[in-house]
């Protein structure tokens, strides 16, 4: 059976920097998880940042560019977690190969689990197209992720990878 990576805030966990959760609540998610498919993980609890946490933001590109060390990742008061959060994408990447998951669920405008827009590191609320740095890792590593708007893709991925 496929497992699929899920960010543990949409498998309902109160993870994310102000200590809440975004649980996805759908029929198909649910019925994932009863198969047992699905494995939460948080790259930026993992890594070592505490709940709540204060919000951060890529700045000076996306998470491909953190990766290469072109860019940081600064919170809201300055301080520097890119280290952190480089540690959280390399424990993803290990989950994701310890238990065999091809497929990730992650989610979207998060400096580590976006897959297609990301704050623009202003903290002003813009957002970019990007991708986190969780989410670059896997990708170059062949992992395919999704967000939590296309579940329909991660069904039709899945039937895909298991026939
Ligand atoms: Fe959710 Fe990912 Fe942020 Fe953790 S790092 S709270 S899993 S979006």
């Amino acid at each position: 059976m496929e497992r699929i990576l899920v960010s543990s805030c949409l498998a309902g966990l109160r993870v994310r920097y102000d200590g809440a959760a975004k649980p996805v609540g759908a029929d198909l998610f649910e019925h994932w998880r009863a198969e047992g498919r699905l494995v939460p993980f948080c790259p930026e609890v993992s890594g070592g940042l505490p709940i709540p946490r204060r919000p951060a933001e890529i700045v000076g590109g996306g998470g491909g560019d953190v990766l290469d060390g072109t860019a940081r990742i600064l919170t809201d008061a300055g301080g520097d977690v890119t280290d952190e959060f480089l540690r959280g994408a390399r424990l993803a990447l290990e989950t994701a190969r310890r238990t065999g998951a091809r497929i990730a669920l992650l989610k979207e405008g998060s400096p580590s689990c976006g897959s297609h827009r990301i704050y623009d590191g202003t903290f002003t609320g813009g957002r970019q197209p990007g991708t986190g740095v969780t989410t670059a890792l896997l990708q170059r590593a062949g992992i395919e992720v999704f967000d939590e708007t296309d579940l329909e893709a991660v069904q039709t991925y899945l039937t895909t990878l298991e026939h």
